[in-house]
Order: C-alpha cells, then sequence, then structure tokens
C-alpha cells in the first residue's frame, strides 16, 4: 500500500505540482502586500493625525488672538478652517472674534480666554500715552471716565471712541455720597452723559456704567433704577492693585493682572492707569504675555455680562 501511495504521488504530473507551488508562493506573496500596505496606511494616517493635532494647539494659541497676523501657511489655514468649521456649528459663524462675542452674549464663556482692560476715572494727562500702547498692539480696552474739561481732556474723549476703544460712563462728579440721593445719582450719571456725547459728537453712548468704588459702595435702590433706565454696569475680578496711594512696582502691578486672569474664562481688569506711572509701564508687559498665551482682549459691549459685586 505504502509503495503504491509513494507511486500515486511520484506519478503526479509535473505541471500540477508546479501550479501548486506557484499558486502557494502568489497567496503568500499577496497576503505580504496587503499587511505592508495596511501598515503603510496606518502610520500616513498617523503622521497626519500628529500633524493636525500640533497645528491645532499652534491655532489655538495663536490665531485666535493675532487674526492678522499675515505669517500662515496652507496648511495652517487648511487646519484652521477645520477647528473653526465646530465653532461654526456653535456659534453659527466662522469669524474667530465674533465668535468669541456671540459666546459672550449668550454667557457661553467656558474656556474663554478673553481679557477687559479698563481704566478709571480718566481721562488724564497720560490717557494719550495708554492709547498709544494699545495701539501698538491693536488692543481695544474700556474706559470708565469721569467728567473732565480742558482741550486735552476733550482730545482724549475723542481719541478713545474714534481708535475703536469703548467710552463708558463712571459718573460726572465720583462723589460717593450721591448714593443716598437716588435722584441725584442718576442725575450725575446723565449729565456725564450728555457731556460725553457733546464732546464726541456720539448720538448715542454705550450704556456701560462702573459705580464709583464698585456697586457694592452703591446701594439696590440706585442699582436697580440705573437698570431700569438701560444701563449694564461692570464691576472687575481682576485688580491691577494700583489703586493705593502707593501703587508697587510695575513688574508686580504686571504680576498680578497676569496671574489674575489666569484664573478666569473672562476677566475684567480694574486699572487706574490715567494717573498711575507702573501700570503704565506694566501694560506692554501684560499684553504681551496674554496674547503670547492666546488671550483676546475686547473693549466691552452693552449686550455682555459682566462680573457684579451688588447683583439686582
Ligand atoms: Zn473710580
Amino acid at each position: 500500500m505504502k509503495k503504491k501511495s509513494k507511486l500515486r504521488i511520484k506519478s503526479m504530473p509535473r505541471f500540477i505540482s508546479f501550479s501548486l507551488m506557484s499558486l502557494a508562493i502568489l497567496i503568500i506573496i499577496g497576503i505580504a502586500s496587503v499587511t505592508l500596505v495596511t501598515h503603510v496606511a496606518s502610520a500616513i494616517n498617523n503622521q497626519k493625525e500628529k500633524y493636525q493635532a500640533s497645528a491645532l494647539l499652534v491655532d489655538a494659541s495663536t490665531d485666535e488672538t493675532t487674526s492678522d497676523q499675515d505669517i500662515q501657511t496652507k496648511a495652517d489655514a487648511e487646519v484652521t478652517s477645520d477647528a473653526n468649521t465646530d465653532e461654526a456649528q456653535q456659534t453659527g459663524t466662522d469669524d474667530p472674534l465674533e465668535s468669541i462675542k456671540i459666546r459672550l452674549r449668550n454667557n457661553d464663556t467656558e474656556g474663554l480666554k478673553v481679557v477687559f482692560l479698563t481704566f478709571d476715572d480718566g481721562p488724564s494727562d497720560h490717557t494719550g500715552e495708554v492709547l498709544d500702547i494699545l495701539n501698538t498692539y491693536n488692543v481695544k480696552a474700556t474706559f470708565f471716565t469721569i467728567r473732565h474739561e480742558g482741550a486735552e481732556a476733550e482730545a482724549s474723549y475723542r481719541r478713545i471712541v474714534n481708535e475703536g476703544h469703548t467710552l463708558a460712563n463712571h459718573t460726572s462728579s465720583h462723589d460717593y455720597d450721591l448714593y443716598s440721593n437716588p435722584e441725584a445719582f442718576y442725575a450725575d450719571v446723565n449729565a456725564l452723559d450728555q457731556y460725553q456725547r457733546q464732546i464726541t459728537g456720539l448720538t448715542e453712548t454705550s450704556h456701560i456704567f462702573r459705580f464709583p468704588g464698585g456697586s457694592i459702595n452703591a446701594n439696590e435702590t440706585c442699582v436697580l433704577g440705573l437698570v431700569k433706565q438701560g444701563w449694564n454696569y461692570a464691576d472687575w475680578n481682576v485688580s491691577s492693585g494700583d489703586g493705593g496711594s502707593d501703587p508697587p512696582a510695575s513688574d508686580v502691578v504686571a504680576q498680578t493682572i497676569i496671574c489674575g486672569c489666569h484664573e478666569h474664562d473672562v476677566s475684567v481688569v480694574l486699572c487706574h492707569a490715567e494717573s498711575k506711572p507702573d501700570t503704565r509701564a506694566a501694560l506692554s508687559t501684560v499684553i504681551e504675555t496674554l496674547q503670547a498665551e492666546g488671550y483676546t482682549f475686547l473693549a466691552m459691549e452693552n449686550d455682555f455680562t459682566y462680573p457684579r459685586q451688588l447683583e439686582v
């Protein structure tokens, strides 16, 4: 039997055994090719995802706040457009700045890196210097002014408006005693409103208000009365610490502001830079540092919600 079997194998036609061997080799080559192609495709895909992820990181930290930067590769532009698609679905716009504003209007602020710089009690002899620094970085801010007279003050009111900042109201007299007489208080606010319109030629002001000393120093009657007259009021959640008679050195002021902004999705920074040289010196450091970290500086608008010490 064994012999017979051997004979049968031996007697198998040579071309059949050759074909079987060829088929086996072809199958092995086929499997190897498919495996190789799969591996290469997967490696390319991984590489692409890594690139997109790193580009997205760059995009998140820079492009959103420096939309006017013209150094942007085609790849960056494509990734930016991908990143903004999600934002567009949420906010209905692919303009990053407008998207941030829509989120502020909806009070959808989680993860936002927005800073409102505010300067109280001006204009003063130094407002021009503050405006020059802001212009250097194309940063818009908010000026809670009181009534100051004279050619230089008038020029400052106009520059604030003409250079795209928000001219806001901090009463005409900055007199805390007015809180005990609501009607006199409203009249003082409206006197400044009229004065600002007269100097700047604005037909309508921002109707954004900050109580002297913050809303916590006012009372519910005055706060509620002002809100009913159509005013939006803003306190602050970051203080530069420059309000005292002996302000700290500029590097301390800068660090105070930067650290304060790191703690909030939306920061409202209280400065009295109008008359404090150390805050003015700190301003460039603050803006450069926070812009590099992806923060966006905005001027206040009436339909955003701001931090308040006294809510009514
Ligand atoms: Zn003040």
